[in-house]
């Protein structure tokens, strides 16, 4: 039993602005803040909040990010036998967030662009269930949902941030969580978003989940389940993390065996806290309080 994640750790650098600059603005904002970030990173640590055991295979540099890059992960329990330190500086990310609460995020992938299949574990018949982004390498993407897939595991795809459809990752993938504008990126048509998803069905997940924000989620699957939940009702100070924190809450329930209707509901409360509070890990709920807020 356990979960696997294979992907990106970061520092984030954030800073709150009245507005999200448009191309050519410079705009004023408020201080700097530095946290660990990375979807990979992120995802994992919320995984291992909701009480899953956890993994990390990633990489991170020999410089001043590594130690807060890695903080909460250690923090969190998250074993991190698999995360290498490299020659390459530790990814970050620089986040700009709105007076409304929405963000814009550039990412300097750093050592995490270093990765390849050769740093997968040997044996993934440890784990029951592997969750992948795509802020790594497309590569090792591809090669650890393939050899989890034949090995038996439950692979959970997050396509994000949008790449380029690749028909030998959804082949493998079991189940796949996309955002609206990932969704569209996949599927390029511009329908009704249930449709769109369904047809999605056909590429290889047994299970489409699409996030909508503030609109909550909808997941459909190949038994013909279709499942609608509006979010959990909070104010939003900040929504960054919202949906690493439904992937990794989902898969961690999940992989402790809880029905998917049941997973979803968790992965919705867990996302939605996280929308309360600033930053991406530290704002993430312990399992104590997703209880409490969504009984
Ligand atoms: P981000 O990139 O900001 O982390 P995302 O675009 O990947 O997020 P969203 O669809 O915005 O994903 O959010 C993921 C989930 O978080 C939603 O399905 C919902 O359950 C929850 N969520 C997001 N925004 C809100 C909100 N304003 N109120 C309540 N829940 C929210």
């Amino acid at each position: 039993m356990g979960v696997l994640v294979v992907g990106s750790i970061n520092a984030d650098l954030t800073v709150t602005a009245p507005h999200i600059p448009a191309p050519g603005e410079t705009v004023l904002g408020r201080e700097l803040r530095v946290g660990p970030g990375g979807k990979g990173a992120n995802q994992a640590v919320a995984a291992a909040r909701a009480g899953a055991r956890v993994s990390l295979v990633g990489a991170v540099g020999q410089d001043s990010f590594q130690a807060n890059a890695l903080r909460l992960l250690q923090a969190a329990g998250v074993n991190l036998s698999g995360v290498q330190v490299r020659p390459e500086a530790t990814g970050v990310a620089l986040i700009t967030v709105s007076a409304g609460g929405e963000n814009a995020i550039t990412v300097a992938s750093g050592a995490n662009a270093a990765l390849t299949p050769d740093d997968l574990p040997a044996d993934l018949s440890l784990w029951t269930h592997l969750l992948l982004q795509q802020e790594l390498p497309p590569d090792i993407t591809l090669a650890a949902a393939q050899r989890a897939h034949a090995a038996g595991l439950h692979v959970t795809l997050n396509a994000a941030p949008s790449r380029e459809r690749t028909p030998a990752l959804l082949a493998c993938t079991t189940h796949l969580i996309v955002n609206e504008h990932e969704l569209a990126a996949l599927a390029g048509e511009d329908k009704d978003v249930a449709e769109v998803a369904r047809a999605l069905l056909t590429a290889g997940p047994h299970a489409v989940t699409v996030t909508l924000g503030a609109q909550g989620s909808l997941t459909v699957t190949a038994d013909g389940e279709t499942h609608r939940l509006a979010a959990f009702p909070v104010t939003a100070l900040d929504t960054t993390g919202a949906g690493d924190t439904f992937c990794g809450v989902l898969v961690a329930r999940l992989a402790q065996g809880e029905a998917l209707r049941s997973a979803l509901h968790w992965a919705g409360v867990a996302a939605a806290l996280t929308c309360t509070r600033p930053g991406a890990q530290a704002a993430m709920p312990d399992w104590a309080e997703v209880q409490q807020a969504g009984a």
